[in-house]
């Protein structure tokens, strides 16, 4: 591991992550494997960065919070909404059984597909479309994450959650948003806030309309 990759760890400790199993992703994955080459030299600061398309690659930390209150045991089947760059549905991959992840953009499908195939990732399956309406055929889904800010929770998610699942999505405006953690059980759907976060926005049919 590189010293930047070592340093960034360092960081996540300090910002209060604990959870072992998620620090050990952080070590596996290479972040400057998934970002542009005029922004590979920041890849280790804990920042979003562009990544073409007017998107962003989230904050570590921020990715680090979620795999955090998620608490994965290792046989998850996760639903990733907006694949981006990849990186997290990589961190992903070495947490859960099975990763699902769409992006709705062609040129970052494209993009992720080959980093993911990289880094050697075998338990994921990508798709591109709206991810908004989820992705049914492989439902249902013990964990459910969303990389992007709509306005609402999206009903078809909360409907291919697993009894005992849990969705973290960002609800609120364009450029802020609470992140939200759904839980479902015995049929019944409870919704609490976490924090307050800025994440791109989510489009689609049931997010905002699409540009
Ligand atoms: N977690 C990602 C990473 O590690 O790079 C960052 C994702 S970026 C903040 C949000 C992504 O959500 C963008 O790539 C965007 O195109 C995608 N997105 C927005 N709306 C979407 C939708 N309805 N379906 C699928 N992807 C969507």
């Amino acid at each position: 591991m590189t010293g930047a990759r070592r340093r960034l760890l360092e960081t996540l400790r300090e910002k209060g992550i604990r959870d072992l199993s998620v620090l050990r992703a952080f070590e596996m994955t290479p972040r400057h494997a998934f970002v542009p080459t005029g922004v590979r030299h920041r890849a280790y600061e804990d920042s979003s960065l562009p990544i073409g398309s007017g998107q962003t690659i989230s904050q570590p930390s921020i990715h680090a919070r979620y795999l955090e209150i998620l608490a994965f045991k290792g046989g998850e089947r996760v639903l990733e909404i907006g694949t981006g760059s990849g990186y997290q549905t990589v961190l992903l991959s070495h947490l859960v059984a099975q990763v699902f992840t769409i992006e709705r953009i062609p040129a970052l499908y494209t993009m992720a597909r080959e980093a993911i195939q990289r880094a050697g990732a075998k338990n994921v399956s990508m798709l591109l479309g709206d991810g908004t309406v989820g992705w049914r055929e492989y439902s249902p889904y013990d964990a459910i994450l969303v990389s992007a800010g709509g306005p609402s929770v999206p009903q078809p998610l909360v409907d291919q959650l697993a009894d005992g699942g849990r969705m973290l999505v960002p609800v609120g405006g364009h450029e802020e948003q609470i992140l939200k953690l759904v839980t479902k059980r015995g049929g019944q759907v409870e919704t609490t806030d976490v924090a307050p976060v800025r994440f791109v926005p989510l489009y689609g049919t049931h997010g905002w309309e699409q540009q």
